[in-house]
């Protein structure tokens, strides 16, 4: 059993000691002590369904065994040994991770964070360009750093950086967006922004191809294509962030890109890569990354052999555990059971994703879609309360974001439908 310091305790201490930005899901927040596969335990052994997975971070499960004795065995052996000098940990995933892309996408660049893969991108596209012009979604999130920050769509995650050379097109949310699911007609405004708001020639654009802190929304049929065609036209590169909806996730694909069947430029990753690890990557072309030859570039923990041992593990577990065909199967059937809800209750106005990236949008008129904000809370509060965890996103804050581990069961999606169901029939 338990015996560190109690939740209270916890909590007090980050009041005191950390940052006051910091914030936590649930009135009464959970204190996660252990985590095994698709559950996490209390402080008292109570168990939860993990329907978040640590924000779509662990794909195989949390602690999985075989990730847990790679880097177990890795640490025991050499630790950090600097890229420097050679090891084949690094070269061993990059061989593997390489192996998973189309096209010429074939070089990598590891980080450690999804926001420093998205950094390094932008910088990738400027320099192979010359241009300083990044197009990106309205409703998208890319990261915390000055770049990221600026190309991010949502006014709750910007503080005043210095935001140049940004332009936010339309985003194409079939749901909420003017053009419903027509993907070209979205894909004008990009046209539009280069035309009257560049010299008409761009460094590049970036999306997520369903974007998952906005609230898991499907960029329309037809959009991605489209847009690659403008932004090539005038110069640019095509970059893709895979941070969330990567490695499997979507279950049709590997790649959420490849459900619009593009092929970008620059792809960058984070996330699932390492089920938890601090690891991020990003791929490009041979022609692309020889751009950074031209000045010294170096991170110091980038691609460690402890990071790099962790994702090759992670790759095997993918494969050996079927668990791509897992998110598609199971996601399919969960997405089912919470379309038969949306039939049953007003209060859902939208369900929509692939695989294991889901989403549930509240609204508390379908017609006018108000966004049931006070609701969603409180359906989040109760299914916590008979141990269903969920996220939460959107830029209303009303859209259930379901992303569990990879591992998850047609069990597991039964009594995650049925606790929600339970909830709203409660309400
Ligand atoms: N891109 C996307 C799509 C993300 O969801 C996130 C994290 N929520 C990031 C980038 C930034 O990743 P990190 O928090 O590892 O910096």
């Amino acid at each position: 059993p338990y015996t560190g310091p109690s939740a209270a305790e916890i909590l007090q201490k980050r009041k005191e000691f950390l940052s006051p930005a910091m914030f936590y899901f649930y009135n009464d927040p959970i204190h996660v002590v252990d985590g095994k596969m698709q559950y996490l335990f209390d402080e008292n052994g109570r168990r939860y369904l993990d329907g978040f997975g640590g924000i779509a971070t662990v794909n195989c499960g949390h602690c999985h065994p075989d990730v847990v004795q790679a880097i177990t065995n890795q640490i025991q052996k050499i630790q950090h040994s600097t890229i420097l000098y050679l090891n084949h940990a690094i070269t061993d995933f990059a061989e593997a991770l390489a192996s998973k892309f189309p096209g010429d996408l074939k070089v990598l660049f590891f980080t450690n964070s999804g926001t420093e893969a998205n950094e390094l991108a932008m910088m990738l596209a400027r320099l192979y360009t010359g241009c300083h012009d990044i197009i990106s979604l309205r409703n998208g999130y890319h990261g915390n750093a000055a770049s990221t920050m600026g190309v991010t769509g949502q006014s709750c995650w910007k503080f005043n950086v210095v935001q140049t050379g940004v332009h936010h097109a339309l985003n194409p949310d079939p749901y909420r967006g003017p053009f419903g699911s027509d993907g070209e007609k979205y894909a004008k405004d990009v046209q539009d922004l280069i035309d009257f708001g560049t010299t008409g020639h761009v460094a590049g654009f970036i999306s997520e191809a369903i974007q998952g802190v906005g609230g898991i929304v499907e960029l329309a049929t037809g959009y991605l294509p489209a847009v690659y065609r403008i932004i090539r036209n005038a110069g640019g590169v095509c970059i893709a962030d895979e941070v969330q909806a990567g490695f499997a996730r979507t279950g049709s694909h590997f790649w959420s890109f490849e459900g619009q069947g593009v092929v970008p430029d620059i792809v960058t990753m984070a996330k699932g890569i390492g089920n938890g690890i601090p690891l991020g990557a990003v791929v490009t072309t041979p022609e692309i990354a020889k751009v950074l030859t031209r000045r010294n570039y170096y991170n110091t923990y980038g691609g460690n052999p402890v990071c790099t041992a962790a994702g090759l593990a992670v790759l095997k577990v993918l494969e050996k555990e079927k668990l791509q065909q897992n998110a598609h199967v199971v996601g399919s059937y969960l997405k089912d059971r919470l379309l038969a809800l949306k039939d049953k209750h007003e209060l859902i106005g939208d369900v929509r994703g692939k695989g294991f990236l889901l989403g549930v949008e509240l609204v508390t008129d379908r017609k006018e879609k108000t966004p049931a904000k006070a609701e969603t809370l409180h359906v989040m509060n109760q299914m916590k309360e008979m141990g269903v965890l969920v996220g939460k996103g959107g830029y209303h804050g009303n859209v259930f974001r379901i992303t569990p581990p990879l591992c998850f069961t047609k069990d597991d999606a039964d009594f995650l439908a049925d606790v929600m169901d339970y909830t709203m029939s409660k309400m």
